[in-house]
């Protein structure tokens, strides 16, 4: 049996029950690519693919996503939107504001946000990463296709990693039961999405900059091949970019490959 069980999630999901359809796994390669394989069937915006353990979790640039049963909640969900791919500018920034807002409703204190896709928990003057987020964007005949694939740690992996790591058992007292998590998660997705849908990243950008991790810090940024690119990190624009203060004046830096990291 499955460490989510479809129907309790649907009682904890309360009102928003019928917004989201979820089916549970013990294994797949990847909660995101089952979904991408089930919208390519027609599955209806709202399915929610949730698994204990991925055999090839993905982060961005085919980088690994570690989870392991007990301590993870690793899922994907299915959004459709109208319009031109360019409108979805910022989708994963919202992604977390939603993670930040469900985690604090259940009481978490410390969560962040890290430019572009990044859940990081302050640990004094220093951050761990929380959770991950990919967004994945297809094109077909109803619209644009957004495959969010969320992995939040319950507990902090015990394998090493090149970047510190945390678990939302150390951001509260006491950790909620995960359908709590997961359904709060949801409830706080649809309401993000559904205010994108309408506005962009402009509807949740005033919550994203006031728990942006690296506000006013040095950072550089790294983009396969060429040297980093230094700066004062200035926060993000209606779109999602990145501000960058360089010695060559402000820079707007839209999420494509690269990576940022203090400096
Ligand atoms: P950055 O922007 O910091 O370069 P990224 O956004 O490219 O990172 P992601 O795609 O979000 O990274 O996540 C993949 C990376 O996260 C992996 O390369 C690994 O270092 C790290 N990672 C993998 N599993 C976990 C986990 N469970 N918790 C925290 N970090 C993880």
């Amino acid at each position: 049996m499955p460490l989510i069980d479809p129907v309790l999630l649907k009682s904890r999901l309360g009102l928003l029950a019928g917004r989201f359809d979820v089916d549970a796994f013990e294994e797949c390669d990847s909660t995101s690519s089952e979904l991408m394989r089930r919208a390519d069937l027609g599955a209806p915006a709202g399915t929610v693919i949730v698994a204990d353990r991925q055999s090839a979790g993905r982060g961005r640039r085919g980088r690994q996503w570690l989870s392991a049963p007990e301590a993870s909640l690793t899922f994907s969900l299915l959004w459709r939107f109208s319009g031109s791919p360019a409108r979805l500018a910022g989708l994963s920034l919202a992604v977390g504001v939603a993670l930040a807002r469900a985690l604090e409703g259940l009481g978490a204190q410390g969560i962040c946000l890290k430019w572009p896709n990044d859940v990081l928990l302050r640990q004094g003057d220093d951050y761990a990463k929380l959770a991950g987020i990919l967004v994945e964007l297809a094109s077909d005949r109803r619209g644009i296709q957004a495959v969010i694939g969320i992995g939040i740690n319950l507990s902090a992996p015990t394998v090493e990693l090149p970047q510190p790591v945390a678990g939302l058992d150390q951001a509260m007292a006491a950790l909620p039961e995960r359908h709590l998590v997961l359904a709060a998660v949801l409830s706080a997705l649809a309401g993000v999405l559904d205010a994108f849908a309408v506005d962009g990243f402009a509807s949740s950008k005033n919550e994203w900059q006031q728990r942006h991790a690296w506000q006013d810090a040095a950072v550089q940024l790294l983009d396969d091949g060429s040297a980093p690119l230094l700066g004062r990190c200035a926060g993000v624009d209606a779109d999602g970019a990145l501000l960058l203060e360089t010695a060559s004046g402000m820079q707007r830096i839209f999420s494509g490959d690269v990576s940022l990291r203090r400096a």
